[in-house]
């Protein structure tokens, strides 16, 4: 079910649970800003999910909230994810789905990578 971003942050979503590691995943990459892992049903060949650390719903209180430091770690660790992954050469897709018209169902902020095939003009679910 799509959530409400303007909700306040539910510390007990999927991915707040996968952080404090009360949930396994199968972790690509990490560092002090971002958590980057294999989605558990992967669109693509290649589909992994990036996540800042911080608390943050979407798009819009990470990047209205989140230090500087955060938004730069957090840019830098899709950056490095898609360099690590080979997927930059191919060519990949990133996209966050926000809010409910978005279809946003995990509310925290999350970026997927998905590559590995020509992908198309857009992805359907
Ligand atoms: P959204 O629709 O919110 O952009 O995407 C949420 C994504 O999280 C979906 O692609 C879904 O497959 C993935 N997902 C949901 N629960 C889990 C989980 O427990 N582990 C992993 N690795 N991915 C999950």
């Amino acid at each position: 079910m799509p959530i409400d971003a303007t909700k306040p942050y539910n510390p007990d979503n999927i991915f707040a649970r996968i952080l404090r590691g009360e949930i396994p995943c199968k972790t690509v990459y990490e560092d002090e800003w971002a958590l980057a892992f294999h989605d558990i049903a992967p669109q693509a060949p290649v589909h992994v999910l990036v996540i800042p650390k911080g608390a943050y719903v979407a798009w819009d209180d990470f990047s209205a909230n989140a230090s500087a430091e955060e938004i730069a770690g957090f840019v830098r660790a899709v950056g490095h994810v898609a360099r690590e992954q080979g997927l930059v050469k191919p060519g990949y897709r990133l996209l966050a789905n926000l809010g409910a018209d978005g279809g946003q169902e995990v509310p925290h902020l999350h970026v997927h990578l998905f590559g590995g095939k020509p992908l198309g003009p857009m992805l359907t679910r």
